[in-house]
């Protein structure tokens, strides 16, 4: 198994449980996998097949991953091939010759194409194993349940000595049992790993208004020159609007949403995964089916409407290991708008409760991942030390004065506005709005102007969590003074309010040390290697990644090995790209050296 590892693959061993899953798989027994996404997976029924006589049949509910995968495995010198309708039949005609002459180690199908090749095809072949991808689309309880997955209960009968592997990074208990009954699994063992990413840094920032947060994205992506990220937003309308600035400021970057053309939504992803865009602006209708391990950063626009769909997201970022950042962005407009999605949905209560659950996560004081972890049934005794909690405690202040003067003014318009509107009663702002209603003559008119509309935001924000306002979401968003509001308006009582940490801290140094990284030690060489293995992949019209991944671009610009043996010894260098890539990247690392 090791040897197999090294050679195909390049790696020196495995991830938490790769081997145990593999070894089940071996003795011919079933087995379900949930793990995260980039928890490595595919290895698991990869190796297996290579292990085993005989064709590892994958179901892959996407064209695009399928497409993916494949050149991966070519790339390093498997036989692997996809039966689907985006080929012309003279294609698929020669894939069968060559399944059928017991030439290809691994042939990817969609659901549909299985149940139409059960009878044929897959007669004639040896099956060593069916892997069944994103399983989780067979369940309606999972998020994206897909009709022809529910026909796969067939195979065991058809085929009861031939093992099947279900996997999925979908955790929850019932979507997992119902994988196992519905494909009539046998006798399956469960392998369920950790959750964590240690190497995604968690970040969450509050109370930006709109252009500020533009400036800060694109501070951030500026700081990351190179480094592919995503900008999930909610509206369309936003990412469309995002991606105009970042243009205008000269980033490469395209949108995705659901309301662009398909062709359109193609063109996007394919220039993101081959780095020919650096930043994609896109709603949640964008990641499904990206596999690029190089994804360095995820942001946030605005808080997403549950904590599985943040982590789904999330977890695009860094799939190859390296540490990757991630930055929520999290407003009281957010509060505003996603209650009002949920109270109109259909599932009014969970949805509220999920949200509930997600504002907890971005006003927490404490270690993010601890939160995450949990809602994920998984605890833990540490704080984590990669998320800016550990790194930079909230301190809190006597805030009592200042909520006595928000809660005043709310007192004194009767209780009738919104947040915007009482902002700018505290500010002393006059407009046309103001005047009308006779705000200008409040005595709180203008005591607030201290203190800047966005940190009013961010204060009035704390004070709905710490329960001294409430919005009252059937009366046009009004923000209420509540009982315990009234206290500290009466001066009952006195509050503290965490104090606002909007600067970049000096970047303080990210304590990662829990975790083996490398660090780049040759910033030169590494873009020069990087800019080599961009000219390589658009001559072979491959993702950059699929090459290599950054993991293994780094260790080279270290080792910096000059023969072909050394340079076989790095991580992510298998046999086949040895022989296919060692030469010019040795080439590439003696003329650094010399120039040096
Ligand atoms: P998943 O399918 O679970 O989302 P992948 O199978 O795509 O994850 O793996 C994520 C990344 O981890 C890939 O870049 C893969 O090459 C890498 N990987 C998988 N197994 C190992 C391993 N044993 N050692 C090092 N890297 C690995
Ligand atoms: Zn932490």
């Amino acid at each position: 198994m090791i040897q197999k590892l090294k050679k195909y693959f390049g790696f020196d061993s495995f991830r938490p449980l790769q081997k145990e899953i593999i070894e089940q798989l071996l003795s011919k027994n079933d087995a379900l996998v949930i793990m995260p996404t980039g928890g490595g997976k595919s290895l698991c029924y990869q190796l297996t097949a290579l292990l085993l006589p005989g064709t590892t049949i994958v179901v892959s509910p996407l064209i695009s991953l399928m497409k993916d995968q494949v050149e991966d495995l070519k790339n390093s010198g498997i036989a692997a091939e996809a039966l689907n309708s985006s080929k012309t039949d003279e294609e698929n005609t020669l894939i069968r010759m060559s399944c059928l002459a017991g030439e290809v180690k691994l042939l990817y199908l969609s659901p549909e194409k299985l149940l139409s090749e059960a009878d044929y095809l897959l007669r004639d072949i040896e099956i060593s194993l069916f892997a069944i991808d994103e399983a989780h689309c067979i369940s309606q309880w999972g998020h994206d349940f897909r009709p022809e997955y529910a026909q796969l209960g067939f195979l065991h009968e058809k085929f009861p000595n031939t093992p099947i592997v279900a996997l999925t990074a979908t955790a929850d208990k019932l979507t997992r049992q119902d994988i196992a009954q519905q494909l009539n699994l046998n006798n399956p063992k469960l392998f369920l790993s950790s959750f964590d990413r240690p190497n995604l840094y968690l970040d969450v920032k509050r109370g930006y208004l709109q252009k500020d947060k533009n400036k800060a994205i694109l501070q951030y992506i500026k700081k990351r020159p190179n480094e592919s990220g995503i900008v999930y937003c909610l509206s369309r309308k936003n990412t469309e609007s995002i991606a105009r600035y970042l243009s205008k400021q000269g980033i490469l970057c395209k949108v995705y949403h659901a309301g662009l053309s398909n062709n359109i939504r193609e063109q996007a992803q394919e220039d993101f995964i081959k780095d020919k865009v650096q930043v994609i602006c896109a709603t949640i209708a964008f990641g499904m089916g990206i596999d690029k391990s190089n994804v360095r950063w995820v942001i946030h626009y605005n808080l997403p409407k549950s904590i599985e769909n943040f982590y789904q997201e999330i977890g695009r970022a860094g799939r190859d290991g390296l540490p990757s950042d991630t930055l929520l962005f999290y407003s009281l407009s957010d509060i505003i708008l996603l209650t009002q999605f949920a109270n109109q949905s259909n599932q009014r209560d969970i949805n509220l409760e999920k949200l509930n659950r997600m504002q907890h996560y971005a006003e927490s004081n404490n270690c993010r991942r601890r939160i995450l972890l949990n809602y994920f049934g998984e605890t833990t005794s540490t704080n984590c030390g990669n998320c800016d909690v550990c790194l930079n405690p909230p301190k809190q202040f006597d805030g009592t004065i200042i909520i006595q003067k928000a809660l005043s003014a709310v007192a004194r318009t009767n209780q009738q506005v919104g947040t915007n509107l009482l902002i700018e009663i505290l500010r002393g702002l006059r407009n046309s709005r103001i005047t009308e209603n006779h705000y200008d003559k409040l005595k709180t008119f203008g005591v607030g102007k201290d203190v800047p509309a966005r940190d009013w935001q961010d204060y009035l924000l704390q004070m709905i969590h710490l329960g001294y306002l409430e919005v009252a979401y059937n009366e046009y968003n009004h923000l209420k003074i509540t009982t315990l509001g009234a206290e500290i308006l009466f001066g009952k009582e006195k509050a503290t309010l965490a104090v606002i940490q909007r600067e970049e801290k000096k970047e303080t140094k990210k304590k990662t040390q829990k975790i083996d990284f490398p660090t780049i030690k040759n910033e030169d060489l590494f873009e020069e290697l990087r800019a080599l293995r961009k000219e390589l992949a658009d001559e072979e019209g491959v993702p950059a990644y699929l090459v290599f991944s950054d993991k293994t671009l780094r260790s080279l610009s270290n080792a910096q090995p000059t023969t072909l043996s050394d340079f076989g010894l790095i991580h992510g260098i298998g046999e086949y790209k040895q022989n296919k890539y060692g030469e010019v990247f040795i080439e590439c690392i003696k003329k650094f050296i010399n120039k040096h």
